[in-house]
């Protein structure tokens, strides 16, 4: 329980140091926990205001307060401005040098701290938690705290020995903080933390004012130019790519088409980097087009619509990402562009990295679903951060919408595809698949005696891009697959058997395949 002195003193802190008229939500619940002792685990999304959770607590409080931060710029950041504030606080991490450390460990030493960040390599290097012992330690707050998590999208190793801070410190509060842990990530924290009758705070992640909606690509450039024409020109947005080249090559794209992009990427200098940064702040450019090493410390609150060029590798990414639109509350748009291609791509990753298979795969699969399957997907997202939905209909998603369908007949259709497959060997791509079901009679065709198998003209009365892209479908849902190599070809993966002798495998019935055609013209 925190006494009323307590509560006094953080109210206090809020309005006098910070200048804050009040509380943002969980705030409070998380600062009177940590001053009554209690561990706690707060997930708030980015934004959230996490910072002044442990920020407050530590100024209020007798001695210091360790923050372990992986992010040497964040912590410069926040030293910079609580020292503004007048809140004694440093950083020790690996940009400083001999005399600097000497000093920031006397006034250390001397508890003449509220805060000490450091990272976690710091913080388990030379005996320093030993070094921690001569001083009164107030509490321990570890942030981004899903990277201890190997569900978490971002598994940093050195995070799992910070084990050691509740053996080293049994009677030390211990708090982790992040934006994104979905239940089993909020469970493994708690357990790596070994927290003690933690209180979990959970934010919430549901946001009224985007609108979500999730197309398959196919000439992005042609559909990025038709997406950006239902915005003002002036309107401000990201374009997030996969690539470095693919970024630097839609900036000139919009460029010849009169907006005001560039890009930005991990591979230009960092002035250049920081230039863009500065002219899309300051509102001179419109349009970034990113890969995700932009947006750590982006705070632009009128971000009309972020664009994904291709499927980030989970829903935490997309979650993250997609999230930096719409900060000022008002309609923003989350639009994903995404192939069969991308999923590929991160199923190749993952076997290249040959680390943490299982649940790297199983992430992959969560972004999959969102981006497939026809339910609402402000429901996914929420229901991926393990909170309930209670509306049926959100109103602000393209499935809530209905502009997209499901095809009846998908089933059926589904089983040509994977005959025509099997007809063909499972060595032709999707490209001449296609060919073959919609009846062509092209030369490669016709040479290949293939226009005498059953399958061909099966689906006569569809288009080839359609059929095409109903095959990409089935790759995305898992019953096709696509070999590696420079020459990808379709072969039937393990659901696809299911799929074509149902009266085998008819107990195992879970999923059926849908088709899904966009009905509103992007
Ligand atoms: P997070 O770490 O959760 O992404 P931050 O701690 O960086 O979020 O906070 C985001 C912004 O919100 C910061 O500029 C912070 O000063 C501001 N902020 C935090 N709490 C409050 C509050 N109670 N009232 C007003 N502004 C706040
Ligand atoms: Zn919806």
């Amino acid at each position: 329980m925190t006494t009323n002195t307590q509560h006094n003193l953080a109210v206090e802190a809020l309005h006098q140091v910070w200048g804050y008229s009040e509380f943002r939500p969980l705030q409070q619940e998380t600062i009177e926990a940590i001053q009554a002792g209690t561990d706690t685990l707060t997930v708030l999304p980015t934004g959230g205001g996490k910072s002044l959770c442990y920020q407050i607590p530590a100024a209020v409080m007798q001695g210091t307060a360790i923050i372990i931060s992986p992010l040497i710029s964040l912590m410069e950041d926040q030293v910079k401005s609580l020292q503004l504030l007048g809140v004694p606080a440093a950083f020790l991490n690996s940009s400083l040098n001999g005399d600097q450390v000497r000093r920031i460990k006397s006034d250390f030493f001397n508890s003449r701290l509220k805060l000490l960040y450091v990272s976690p390599e710091r913080l388990l290097l030379d005996h320093f938690l030993e070094e921690l012992k001569q001083v009164h330690i107030s509490f321990f707050a570890v942030d981004e705290a899903h990277c201890i998590s190997q569900w978490g999208h971002d598994f940093r190793p050195e995070y799992t020995k910070l084990r050691t801070l509740r053996e080293t410190f049994p009677d030390v509060g211990i708090h982790g903080f992040t934006a994104t842990a979905p239940p089993e990530v909020q469970r493994e924290i708690m357990g790596q933390l070994a927290l003690r009758d933690a209180q979990l705070f959970v934010g919430s992640y549901h946001r009224p004012n985007l609108f979500y909606r999730a197309v398959r690509r196919n000439k992005f450039n042609k559909q990025l130019l038709d997406i950006l024409k239902q915005f003002h020109r002036g309107d401000m947005g990201i374009v997030y790519c996969l690539t470095r080249r693919e970024t630097e090559s839609i900036a000139a794209v919009l460029r010849e088409q009169g907006y005001k992009a560039l890009p930005y990427h991990a591979g230009l200098s960092q002035e250049q980097r920081k230039r863009n940064q500065d002219l899309f702040s300051q509102e001179q450019v419109q349009i970034i087009v990113a890969t995700v090493a932009f947006g750590m410390g982006i705070d632009q609150s009128n971000v009309r619509f972020v664009i994904h060029n291709g499927m980030p590798r989970t829903l935490s990414h997309y979650q993250q990402e997609a999230g930096r639109a719409g900060r000022d509350g008002l309609p923003a748009h989350c639009i994903l562009v995404f192939s069969a291609k991308d999923i590929q791509f991160w199923k190749r990753m993952i076997e290249e990295e040959g680390v943490l298979v299982g649940p790297r795969t199983a992430q992959l699969q969560d972004i999959i679903n969102y981006a497939t399957q026809l339910k609402c997907r402000h429901r996914v997202l929420i229901e991926y951060f393990g909170q309930a939905f209670e509306k049926a209909n959100c109103g602000s998603c393209d499935i809530c919408l209905g502009e997209v369908e499901s095809i009846g007949e998908a089933r059926t259709y589904s089983r040509m595809i994977l005959s025509a497959v099997l007809k063909l060997r499972q060595t032709f791509g999707g490209a001449y698949i296609s060919q073959v079901l919609t009846g062509s009679k092209d030369q490669k065709v016709m040479r290949n005696g293939h226009d005498q198998l059953s399958v061909h003209g099966l689906l006569k009365d569809f288009s080839q891009h359609q059929v095409h892209d109903w095959i990409n479908q089935l790759e995305s849902q898992g019953y096709l697959a696509r070999s590696t190599g420079e020459y990808p070809v379709i072969k039937v993966a393990g659901p696809g058997f299911w799929l074509l002798r149902p009266e085998k495998y008819e107990k195992s019935e879970k999923d059926v395949p849908v088709f899904l055609i966009e009905t509103r013209r992007q």
